[in-house]
């Protein structure tokens, strides 16, 4: 018999700053002690590793933060251990997220030479004004010598890029666009800017300091992504990522499937035999926990079958194979499905339905908050956390 797949997230939880969009578990710290931090991680990875016994590595993703400013020692160490506690997989997957200024760029060598076989290069943009706006710490030119850098240390490279900025256009994003699929990676993830609560953007937003791109315009240009993508051949896989057919996110793949994944680090979720797991977010926090408890866990609870189904419906029409009900049935129970309200949407030409397989369709894909408080089961849908 094949030992049951396993991904694990690891998060590094630091950056150089802040950038005004950003809501992830990120912070910033005059110092890091890399030796404490390497322990702490080991630690916290043989917590999950000791209640996840015989278990196929499928995948490791380090996410953050910045993770590309870990010292590669300790990617490697974080590597070797994990796969002495579980079983790799022959292709197992390694991707790390980095930012392309010149200084990160350079461990891509070590980082290469630690294991990592994946980067997800943050691009964000290639115009200056742009990356200024949204903060972040390197120029357009210094993101194409990183990703020129990545692509010679790197069997796959993924680049990341945030569009629908406020004075984006049709004609802006087409030539960005058009570029970023010139440039040979075989994946993007392409995210519309949001305005998330607590960031320095939403003050902004809130004094009135700029007004975010409004709906239709973003609309329009998610079709248009839709639509280049589709015809350079790295069609829509999920929600905002888009890659050539088997250079998908393995790693995300497990998420959006809802297969079990281990999460070590600050603020990292898990799922692990039917129980959620949350890390203490705060860098100190989590390695007091590591003192006191030998991992940095925070929280951790059964997942009731009604949140297991719902959970795997919402995240699994992120994808564009969408979801079986019939599968999510004989996994849970039950699928939380309003049929009617499906085939109304099919109708309308918002979902697709293939028996019990359902997927939403590109106008569809535009509406999916929505489309998922229509469908679920009223009174079934249940607020959830991504990991990662
Ligand atoms: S580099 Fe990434 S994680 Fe860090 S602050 Fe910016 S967006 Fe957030």
């Amino acid at each position: 018999m094949t030992a049951e797949p396993l991904a694990l997230y690891v998060h590094w939880p630091f950056c150089v700053s802040k950038c005004p969009y950003c809501d992830f578990n990120s912070h910033v710290r005059d110092s890091i002690d890399q030796h404490e931090w390497r322990e702490a991680l080991l630690t916290d990875l043989a917590h999950e590793a000791r209640l996840l016994p015989g278990r196929r590595l499928t995948s490791i993703f380090f996410g953050g933060g910045t993770p590309s400013l870990m010292d590669p020692a300790t990617v490697e160490a974080v590597i070797e251990a994990a796969s002495a506690h579980w079983l790799p997989a022959d292709d197992l997957e390694i991707t790390l997220e980095a930012n392309p200024n010149s200084v990160e760029a350079a461990r891509f060598a070590d980082l290469a030479a630690a294991g990592v076989n994946r980067v997800s290069l943050g691009l964000q943009s290639f115009d200056d004004r742009s990356l200024a706006f949204l903060g972040r710490a390197h120029s357009a030119r210094e993101g194409f010598a990183a990703l020129e850098t990545a692509q010679k240390h790197f069997r796959r490279v993924s680049v990341d890029l945030i569009y629908a900025l406020p004075d984006d256009t049709e004609d802006r994003w087409s030539a960005m666009l058009g570029q970023a699929l010139s440039l040979g990676t075989r994946h993007l993830s392409l995210y519309q800017l949001t305005i998330e609560p607590g960031t320095r953007f939403a003050s902004m937003v809130a004094k009135r300091e700029f007004e975010p791109l409004g709906a239709d315009a973003a609309a329009a240009l998610y079709e248009l992504t839709e639509e280049m993508t589709s015809a350079a051949g790295l069609p829509p896989y999920e929600i905002s990522n888009y890659a050539r057919r088997g250079q998908e996110s393995r790693h995300n793949l497990t998420y959006w499937r809802y297969g079990d994944y281990a999460g070590v680090g600050p603020g990292a979720h898990g799922r692990r035999l039917g129980m959620r797991t949350v890390r203490h977010k705060k860098p100190e926090n989590f390695l007091s926990a590591i003192t006191r408890n030998c991992h940095g866990i925070a929280e951790e609870a059964p997942l009731s079958a009604t949140e297991a189904a719902d959970e795997s419906l919402v995240m699994g029409l992120r994808l564009s194979e969408g979801i079986d009900a019939d599968a999510i049935a004989s996994r849970f129970g039950f699928a939380p499905i309003d049929w009617a309200r499906v085939d109304r949407l099919v109708g309308s030409g918002h979902l697709t339905r293939n028996g019990a397989r359902i997927a939403l369709t590109a106008t569809g894909r535009l509406l999916l908050d929505a489309i998922l408080g229509e469908i679920v089961a009223a009174g079934e849908l249940i607020p959830l956390a991504v990991a990662g």
